[in-house]
């Protein structure tokens, strides 16, 4: 079957799906291998749940007329993903960089579907499956799609644009994480800028941070390498109003009071009002989507418990979003502050440096009361308590009053520090 024909059954058949506890009725199943399992053994089963077909690549599995033996499944539903977005004709918005790709995807969203059917990344399905996945989620009416798109390597950003092949894109920030597979910093902007390359190269159009001083810089060699004038860009100018806690910004005669902690937020926020003011939203609904959003799934998060007002930013961390969160936290006023930082991972060979870099810029914030954990945390040398794992770090909270203050929780994923919540 061609990715024409397979395209007239898609259209009949919208819904797809990859894993066979979430099958919906008549959906079309594409049996994905993972490094631990097989999905086309899993394709029957999909069949009985309720798939009106199976997508195999092994023969042995293609067992009535109802599974559609193709060579790969995986490059069969790239494919596809491909052919949807362009036969749809709906304006894509990409973006990617190395911190608050989502919050800044979700703030998007919110802001255009004040005047556009859109569609976006369900959650953090930003890679190689899910966005094929989005672009395939793109219905007959939807005018823009906001798709977010993550990397840990090089060539994977120019992968994902070659699948998703963006009209507009914009790069949150080139930052310090997965510096182990993208190769150092230099590796960062370079892969990320993969983006920026493929928009370029097909005449499509950038939304630019111009605070960042490396998006800056490359603003600058394109207009020397490309011969733009001024007058092809527009410059558009956002105030942060504050940032203790919560975001305050100020655009046109508006003033947006978010739901946002962090200053490094401001910049998720002015890419939203960005794009709805390119794409003439009411500058009065964007400020309504952006008041509306709420963070959740542990990233920034304010909440209290037991006295405690807590930032819990327990999604992930990276060098350079601890930092910001380390900054944000000076800005806070409190007499009394308490942080609990865990391991960053994917750092490869600078993880000790980095490491330290934290303890010693905490310790230069003025902190007191920091708590370390995780094997890497420990290897510092800092006179901060610290804690070879969580469970030991666990023993102690079980034996100890911490003072009511201000807190803030952050680590990489894998830590999982939203657990210390229970221990308050
Ligand atoms: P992932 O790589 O998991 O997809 P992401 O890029 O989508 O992450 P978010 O999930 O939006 O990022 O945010 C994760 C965390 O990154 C936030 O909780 C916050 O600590 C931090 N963060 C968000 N935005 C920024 C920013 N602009 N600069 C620095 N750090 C940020
Ligand atoms: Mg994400």
């Amino acid at each position: 079957m061609n990715v024409t024909e397979l395209h007239k059954l898609f259209l009949q058949f919208p819904e797809i799906s990859t894993d066979t506890r979430k099958i919906t009725p008549n959906c079309i199943f594409f049996a994905l291998k993972g490094s631990n399992f097989n999905g086309n053994k899993f394709a029957e089963e999909a069949l009985k749940e309720g798939a009106s077909y199976a997508i195999v690549d092994e023969v042995d599995y293609q067992t009535s007329e109802k599974t559609i033996l193709v060579d790969n499944v995986l490059e069969t539903l790239q494919e596809l993903a491909t052919f949807h977005r362009n036969y749809s004709k709906t304006r894509v918005i990409s973006l990617t960089g190395s911190n608050g790709k989502t919050t800044t995807k979700e703030l998007i969203n919110l802001v255009l579907s004040k005047k556009y059917k859109t569609i976006a990344t369900k959650g953090n399905l930003n890679n190689h499956i899910g966005v094929p996945l989005t672009l395939l989620s793109i219905k007959e009416d939807t005018e823009l799609a906001i798709v977010e798109m993550g990397a840990n390597h090089q060539g994977e950003i120019a992968f994902l644009s070659g699948l998703a092949q963006p009209d507009f894109g914009y790069i949150t920030n080139f930052g310090k994480a997965h510096l182990e597979g993208f190769g150092g910093v230099e590796g960062v902007i370079k892969g990320k800028s993969e983006l920026f390359t493929y928009l370029i190269e097909n005449d499509k159009r950038i939304f630019l941070n111009a605070d960042d001083a490396i998006q800056k810089e490359k603003l600058a060699t394109y207009i020397k390498k490309f011969g733009f004038s001024q007058t092809d860009s527009v410059y558009y100018q956002i105030e942060l109003l504050s940032a203790s806690p919560f975001v305050q910004i100020k655009f046109e005669d508006l003033v947006v009071n978010t739901n946002l902690i962090g200053a490094y937020n401001f910049h998720n926020c002015c890419a939203a009002i960005l794009m709805g003011k390119y794409f003439n939203v009411p500058p009065n609904e964007i400020k309504v989507a952006l008041e509306f959003y709420n963070p959740d799934n542990n990233r920034s998060q304010l909440m209290k418990k037991n006295g405690h007002e807590i930032i819990l930013d327990a999604y992930n961390a990276n060098p350079t979003s601890m930092m910001a969160a380390l900054e944000n936290l000076s800005l806070i006023e409190s007499s009394q502050k308490t942080l609990f930082l865990g391991d960053m991972f994917e750092l490869g060979e600078t993880a000790n440096e980095e490491h330290q870099s934290i303890a010693d810029y905490a310790q230069k914030l003025g902190f007191k009361d920091v708590y370390l954990v995780g094997e890497n945390f420990f290897k510092v040398n800092t006179t901060f308590q610290k804690f070879k794992s969580f469970e030991k770090l666990k023993s102690y909270l079980v034996d100890t009053n911490l003072p009511k203050s201000t807190m803030l929780i952050k680590g990489s994923r894998g830590m999982a520090l939203e657990r210390i919540l229970e221990l308050l």
